[in-house]
């Protein structure tokens, strides 16, 4: 019987191997996860590709056979005759569009492809964050936190230009380079393309403190409900490589998982892997009269959440809580969420403890 087996690591494929023996190759991928070339056992580059925008491949050299995986090889795209296949929808490149509905409409853009920015995102799933729980206008406003991410929407400069100003008492020197580090953690996050893990996929639910944490397990505490004032939390699911130093300069702690009995957070209700859980309180949303929210905090806590994602944690005994004196908070995590909400929505959208931020 004939067989290809692809090897994979971290989810990403990297290469091919076929039953016949002829032609095992590895996978040149380029940033996006496109294949632009194939490299023979012994070492030598066969062919090389270069891709437009959408997938149109602009051109290729050698003469090597295609390998199975091409455009966004890496993530699993397939090409089928005018249209790419992307695990459970097909993606008609032509017209830059999908050729179904997304599933989480109207919560994720029915058509639209990566953002709008197919050189930059991919979408591994077909799918978008995976939404549970956050309808009407608090899943329109995650959304909207998220798309404000791409690139192209996203102005950098004015993040770390914020992180370099007081607030938060954060006594450390700043890094563009760890800047840059968690905004492209957020980015994937927030575009669906994730993790490292293969899961691809950050669950964020909405709700509120009684149990209606949408398929949250019975025996794992409510967090909305247990954690007084709490607006929204993060479970990474275990370690994961943070920026060399990153500690030290942040004197930042570890995140981890909560324990066995929360173990189906990490499952989606379509029954994916979620690659970090991410709970949304509605107290973020609703209640604006509470001093400290403002229209744009709900962004400001999915930010902040989503940096947590990375196992990035709080100093040791001093994870804020909000309404709560945080002069004392030597905090990146929370500083790095305002900024990011305040370079997308202005200075002074983004709730009271972003105030705290100087204007310059
Ligand atoms: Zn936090």
């Amino acid at each position: 019987m004939a067989w290809r087996a692809y090897n994979t690591v971290n989810g990403q494929i990297l290469g091919e191997t076929s039953s016949s023996g002829a032609r095992p190759v590895d996978y040149q991928l380029d940033a996006l996860g496109s294949v632009v070339g194939t490299i023979k056992t012994n070492g030598t580059l066969e062919n090389t590709y270069r891709w437009a925008g959408y997938g149109q491949q602009v051109s290729k050299t050698g003469i090597g056979s295609d390998p199975t995986f091409q455009w966004v090889g890496g993530w699993g795209y397939r090409k089928t005759d005018a249209l790419s296949y992307v695990r459970r929808r097909h993606l008609a490149q032509k017209h830059a569009s999908w050729s179904s509905v997304d599933s989480f409409w109207p919560y994720q853009p029915q058509l639209r492809y990566a953002h709008s920015s197919p050189v930059s995102y991919a979408d591994a799933s077909g799918l978008a964050p995976e939404f549970i729980g956050c309808d009407g206008v608090k899943g329109a406003k995650l959304s909207d936190c998220c798309r404000k991410m791409a690139p192209g929407s996203l102005d950098r400069t004015k993040v770390k230009e914020c992180m370099k100003r007081k607030g938060f008492g954060f006594p450390y020197p700043v890094l563009d380079s760890d800047v840059d580090w968690f905004l492209d953690v957020i980015q994937r996050y927030c575009s669906g393309t994730g993790a490292n893990d293969g899961s691809n996929r950050v669950c964020v639910r909405c709700g509120g403190p009684d149990n209606d944490l949408p398929s949250w397990p019975s025996k794992c505490p409510n967090p909305c409900k247990t954690t007084k004032n709490l607006w929204g939390i993060a479970y990474p699911p275990g370690p994961q490589p943070l920026p060399a130093g990153i500690k030290d300069r942040c004197e930042l702690v570890e995140y981890g998982p909560p324990g066995p009995e929360c173990s189906d957070i990490y499952k989606g209700p379509t029954g994916r892997k979620c690659a970090c859980s991410v709970v949304i309180c509605d107290r973020a949303f609703t209640n604006l009269a509470e001093p400290g929210i403002q229209i744009e905090t709900p962004c400001a806590i999915l930010y902040h959440e989503l940096a947590h994602c990375s196992t990035l944690g709080h100093p040791a005994g001093e994870e804020p809580i909000p309404g709560i004196d945080m002069s004392r908070s030597l905090d990146f995590v929370y500083k790095l969420g305002c900024c990011i909400c305040k370079a997308n929505y202005g200075e002074d959208q983004c709730g009271k403890e972003c105030s705290r931020i100087t204007k310059s």
